[in-house]
């Protein structure tokens, strides 16, 4: 299934939600803009604003110096949901 398909609807979550500031710790914001191997998924896909998509790639990238989320993630341990993971 490609990736494009999961995201038809385009409009922005954090809009949505009303979120103004999205927290670097708060990952359970920060996954709607990652892809299943923790890569900043592209405006075009998931339909984010310019403004928050600013916002979430400088949270992600916190999140990442931090070790909160993985750089790379190996092939090999490519896993359904990394999420699980974390939580
Ligand atoms: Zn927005």
């Amino acid at each position: 299934m490609s990736e494009k398909r999961k995201f038809k609807k385009r409009f922005c979550k954090y809009c949505e939600a009303k979120i103004d500031f999205i927290d670097y710790k708060d990952l359970y914001q920060l996954k709607h803009s990652l892809s299943e191997r923790f890569k900043i998924m592209p405006r075009r896909l998931t339909g984010n604003c310019k403004r928050h998509q600013d916002i979430v790639t400088i949270a992600i990238k916190r999140a990442r110096q931090t070790a909160l989320i993985p750089y790379i993630i190996d092939r090999k341990n490519v896993v359904e949901n990394p999420f699980e993971v974390i939580r």
